[in-house]
């Protein structure tokens, strides 16, 4: 049987929990040599787990905000695998959840500069990379929030539609170049991020009504989002470029059927 990302070499940040840890898991399954970056020391307990299932990872604590950080950790994965197939720019922060008149250009900085700068970072430097190589496959991660109103704060939402329309417009600037980049829009997983929700509704009796608007009547889970990016970095997704996929149940495309 062939593996979907045999002898790739693919970075993925926010490696340390939720939607990142589990995409390492399944990244390594599938025979991919990974870098994991994360701000939290607990990345390293990902690159472990990973190892100790068979896997390839290195750890790496590293802020996807900082240009130098960027730059230095996408130059740690081609010395280490001798070239860059892959990145998943995942990691990102909540935040700026209060109403208009309360929230401050700090709330908004906070977020976009984790959220949307970090993702251009990674795009940008990964492309420096896997442009002169002719090849390469980039993935980021946005929202649901970046597509419909509704889920998470202000900051947060915009961060997202902009992650989406980094994804879009560098697509075309990489146009011919053999590069692909695309993103992922996870409606609601629970996920260090979203741990609150879930406990909130847990404690109330509530949880049965956390996936009651969707259409597959659940929320989602980490390694659904895995999957999902796995198939755009892998060559399966070789014509896919430029794209926002929803991984949502069929949220952000349904209304709620009225019985
Ligand atoms: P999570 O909190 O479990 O994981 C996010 C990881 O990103 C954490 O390990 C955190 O330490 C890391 N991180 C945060 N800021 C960083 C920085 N500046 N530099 C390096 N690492 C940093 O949450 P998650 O749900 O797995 O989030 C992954 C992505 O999925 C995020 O971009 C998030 O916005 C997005 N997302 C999540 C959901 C959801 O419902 N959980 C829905 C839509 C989108």
């Amino acid at each position: 049987m062939t593996l979907k990302l045999e002898g790739k070499s693919i970075v993925i940040t926010g490696a340390a929990s939720g939607i990142g840890r589990a995409s390492a898991l399944l990244f390594a399954q599938e025979g991919a040599k990974l870098l994991l970056v994360d701000r939290a020391d607990e990345v390293e307990a990902t690159a472990s787990a990973v190892r100790a299932s068979g896997g390839t990872a290195d750890a790496r604590v590293a802020d996807v905000s900082s240009e130098a950080e960027v730059e230095a950790f996408v130059a740690a994965a081609v010395s280490r695998h001798g070239a860059l197939d892959g990145i998943f720019a995942n990691a990102g922060i909540s935040g700026g959840v209060r109403a208009l008149d309360e929230l401050t250009a700090e709330d908004w900085l906070r977020v976009l500069n984790v959220n949307l700068i970090g993702a251009f970072l990674a795009v940008k430097h990964a492309a420096r990379v896997m442009v002169p190589a002719g090849r390469g496959a980039i993935v980021c991660t946005a929202s649901v929030a970046g597509i419909r109103s509704g889920a998470g704060g202000l900051p947060y939402s915009a961060s997202k539609a902009g992650v989406i329309s980094l994804v879009q417009t560098t697509a075309n600037q990489l146009a011919g170049s053999g590069v692909r980049i695309n993103a992922v829009c996870p409606g609601l997983i629970e996920t260090g991020m979203t741990q609150a929700i879930f406990d909130r509704a847990r404690e109330r009796g509530n949880e049965h009504k956390i996936g009651q608007l969707n259409p597959l009547r659940r929320s989602g889970q980490a390694h659904e989002i895995a999957s999902a990016a796995m198939f755009l970095l892998s060559d399966s997704a070789s014509y896919v470029n430029g794209q926002a996929l929803a991984v949502d149940g069929g949220l952000t495309s349904s209304l709620p059927v009225v019985p």
